[in-house]
């Protein structure tokens, strides 16, 4: 269990909503940092641990400055997300590339800037070479072992049905033509379910990722530089869920590391992990406002957030904690009891455009601020322009108190930039001078 309390108080929000119009994700920095140290920690066992955070999660440059800060490096997949990890000041083996469907541009991008490249397929050795050059001394295969990925009264996921990865057989041809181009040393990654709870996802894996560093060490003399567990920790959205605790789990990948690695004499692997959503989840939301109330076969809280801001909801049916703040100067609503029944919903001509169904609430009033938790990964960073809605801004909340626009919000101008050069530019520049 957990209570579900927003990061920020009434009087904080309502001084915040002040300032900027909502909607707008807020971001709590002390929350990351701590997140970020506890993670350290719990795997500080290992002296070449590293955390390359999953910049899809949450791609702006000030939010991956703070982790910079605490010593996490970056995990991309594309120019774009390389372009980020540079502009934040972060290079060399801090990158780690893991591409699937890769194009050679990006590639080239992570070559020049020394990232550690993790392949997808067989195939891309050769793509590779034949596009960009020789490869470097150390490089990352991603396994799908197939089948379902089991763990003791739990099956995470069915890796035979995802499309990342290289089967266990093709392991070990990729190690002999890594090791024909001279490359010196191999990692080895796989991502095999996502937001898993309990503590017990991330040895699982483990185990499955050392035996088979000991196999292919033992067969192939490739020496294995590190062990990439990749992202997959959950967060607690819904109130009833338990959530994981980085010591124990940081403990049972120890626990596998000592049973599997040390006696093979592989005591040296470093251990690495690509978390995203565990990182960053927790310690954002987005602010809401509510714009209208309407009542007819259910009852609806119409908020001026909408799936463009969060889509996790629509695409998944995912849970996403909501708050009822209130209004300035009234009563705060978090501590009212939850009387009502309502679907909060955004205003996309999309019926799935809803953030919570069914939910019991407090009595929502026009103009009462929502608080839509968990949005700090995967949130603005999936957002799209479904309907011409613009997305929100991001604000950062220093552990100082002192609050920062970190991305400002949408305009109309951002959505049509990309007709530039065409015969409506004019227009649409003459139609945005209007005054609303
Ligand atoms: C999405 C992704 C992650 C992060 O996953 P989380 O569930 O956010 O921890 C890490 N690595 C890769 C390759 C990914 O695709």
């Amino acid at each position: 269990m957990n209570d579900k309390t927003p990061f920020v108080t009434k009087a904080q929000l309502e001084a915040l909503a002040e300032h900027y119009p909502t909607p707008f994700h807020l971001y709590d920095e002390a929350g990351m940092r701590a997140t970020a140290d506890a993670l350290l920690e719990a795997f500080s066992w290992n002296p070449g641990f590293r955390e390359y955070f999953a910049v899809k999660a949450n791609p702006n440059p000030a939010v991956m400055q703070v982790l910079a800060d605490r010593g996490c490096g970056f995990d991309c997949a594309t120019l774009s997300e390389l372009m980020l990890a540079e502009a934040v000041g972060v290079r060399g083996h801090d990158i780690m590339f893991s591409s699937n469907d890769t194009p050679a541009r990006d590639f080239r991008r992570a070559t020049r800037l020394g990232a550690f490249l993790n392949l997808d397929s067989l195939d891309m050795i050769e793509y590779y070479e034949r596009t960009v050059g020789a490869l470097p001394d150390v490089v990352c295969l991603r396994v799908n072992p197939g089948g379902d990925f089991v763990g003791t009264n739990t099956i995470f996921d069915t890796p035979e049905e995802s499309k990342f990865g290289m089967m266990p057989s093709q392991l070990g041809e990729a190690c002999r033509l890594l090791g024909a181009r001279g490359v010196q040393a191999i990692g080895l990654h796989a991502l095999l379910s996502g937001n898993t709870h309990g503590n017990t996802y991330y040895p699982t894996l483990a185990r499955l990722l050392f035996e088979e560093a000991v196999r292919l060490n033992r067969e192939t003399g490739m020496r294995i530089a590190f062990v990439n567990l990749s992202g997959g920790i959950g967060i607690p959205y819904a109130p009833e869920d338990e959530p994981c605790d980085i010591r124990v789990i940081g403990e049972g990948v120890r626990a596998a590391f000592e049973e599997i690695l040390v006696p093979a004499g592989l005591g040296d692997v470093a251990i690495y992990t690509e978390l995203g959503r565990y990182m960053a989840g927790p310690h954002g939301c987005l602010v809401t406002r509510c714009l209208h109330l309407k009542h007819t076969y259910h009852d609806y809280v119409g908020v001026d957030a909408c799936a463009a801001d969060l889509i996790r909801p629509a695409m998944y049916g995912a849970y996403h904690h909501v708050s009822v703040i209130g209004q300035e100067g009234g009563p705060d609503k978090t501590l009212a009891p939850a009387t009502h029944t309502y679907d909060v919903v955004g205003g996309l001509c999309e019926n799935n455009d809803r953030f919570a169904i069914g939910r019991k609430l407090p009595e929502v009033a026009v103009g009462d601020l929502l608080v839509i938790h968990d949005t700090g990964a995967h949130g603005r960073s999936m957002g799209y322009n479904y309907n011409g809605r613009l997305r929100s801004a991001e604000v950062l909340l220093h552990a100082d108190g002192t609050h920062e626009l970190i991305r400002r919000a949408e305009t109309p101008a951002d959505y049509f930039a990309t007709l530039d050069g065409t015969p409506y530019a004019k227009r649409l520049n003459d139609a945005m001078d209007e005054q609303d």
